[in-house]
């Protein structure tokens, strides 16, 4: 039978020196005592799992409104992906990969209805009340708002899975979550995160636009990356329907650009001299950033991502959608600071101590998009 010491030791062997060991992630603001059979990180998945805030994400919009179709990406499939990508590259690396899974599940979690419209606005309307911003919202979540244990307030997830939700360079050297035993930057698996979220939405948003057909093969053309695999694609499967060779297109492109970043990163960490995490740490206080992409790799996703933003994320159906749903948020969010009966008990309990703005604030981000429509609908905003 295995028990938790022979789980780490089985974990830690696959690890390389600069990798977050299983042992370190026992640290937790709440001190719990170990579980016998599961690693911390794998608590803190499963707590992951079990939050209001996760099961949420699948009705919250990542490009296309939730409403627009039952094939196209949501935040909770958004997730999931970031988690599959950010486990290759981490194992491919000799990283922690239960951690780099463990941040990219929590890592949307604070994300608005109505997607990064919905964000915008509300960190507008919060502007002079502390501000909103989605990442500082993942942590608020897991740190506060999930109220599932009478032991301690949030999910009380381990200390390294906090620091690697924080996303700025700012705010990381600033947080309270830095009392630790040691200092050594963020953790490379956070950053294994931040680069698998990029490769996850570049991906499917090439994809679910394609479907939705508010961009075409012909307009992508004007992008390296994809016409090298489109026209390989062509090439091999003519003969076959050209959506097939879409996604087998979109496959090979992501194939390569992960190889890019895994084979990049290997030779940069090499390169750097940096063979512990003592060395990534103050190889990061020195300004060097070894996790990335190649050089002629960067310059073809820059360009397929400018593509996306001029042709995807700002075309009039996308906006229309998202000046929609904002209307839907700036709507909620005066209506429910106007009276404090608007809003749940729980959330009147948090206004009391944190002011009615940031209740408010929380309650509405925690919203789906069908609920907020639901709730502007009960005020008579949507006939
Ligand atoms: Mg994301």
């Amino acid at each position: 039978m295995k028990n938790l010491s022979l789980l780490y030791a089985e974990e830690d062997s696959k690890l390389s020196q600069f990798a977050v060991k299983n042992a370190e992630t026992e640290d937790r603001f709440y001190p719990e005592p170990p579980h016998f059979y599961r690693l911390p990180l794998h608590r803190d998945r499963d707590r992951i799992f079990h939050s209001r805030a996760f099961k949420r994400l699948e009705y919250k919009t990542q490009v296309f409104i939730n409403s627009e179709g039952d094939n196209f990406r949501t935040r909770m499939t958004h997730t999931l992906e970031v988690a599959g990508i950010s486990r290759t590259v981490s194992t491919a690396l000799g990283l922690n990969s239960n951690l780099a899974e463990v941040i990219s599940l929590a890592h949307d979690l604070g994300h608005t209805p109505f997607g990064h419209a919905g964000q915008e606005i509300l960190s507008e309307l919060m502007k002079d009340h502390g501000g909103f911003e989605h990442n500082k919202q993942s942590l608020r979540i897991v740190r506060s708002l999930e109220t599932r244990y009478p032991e301690f307030p949030g999910l009380n997830l381990s200390r390294m899975t906090l620091i690697g939700l924080l996303k700025h360079g700012a705010d990381y050297e600033k947080s309270e979550l830095l009392i630790m035993r040691h200092d050594f930057g963020p953790s490379l698996e956070a950053l294994v995160c931040d680069f698998s979220d990029e490769i996850a939405y570049t991906h499917h948003d090439v994809e679910d636009g394609l479907e939705r057909k508010l961009i075409t093969s012909e307009g992508l053309q004007s992008c390296s990356l994809w016409t090298k695999h489109y026209d390989e694609s062509y090439e091999l499967f003519s003969h076959l329907n050209n959506d097939l060779i879409i996604r087998r297109a979109l496959r090979s492109m992501m194939n390569e650009v992960v190889t890019d970043l895994i084979e990049t990163t290997e030779r940069n960490l090499f390169k750097l001299n940096i063979v512990n995490r003592q060395d990534f740490g103050e190889s990061w206080k020195r300004g060097e950033r070894p996790i990335g992409y190649s050089d002629e790799m960067l310059v073809q996703v820059l360009q397929l991502k400018k593509y996306l933003f001029d042709n995807l994320y700002m075309h009039e159906e996308v906006v229309s959608k998202s000046q929609w749903g904002q209307k839907i948020i700036e709507f909620l969010y005066y209506k429910l600071n106007d009276n404090i009966s608007y809003i749940p008990e729980n959330y009147r309990k948090r206004a009391e101590q944190e002011g009615l703005y940031r209740a408010v604030s929380d309650y509405i981000s925690g919203m789906t998009d069908r609920y907020a429509e639901l709730k502007a609908k009960e005020f008579g905003f949507i006939t």
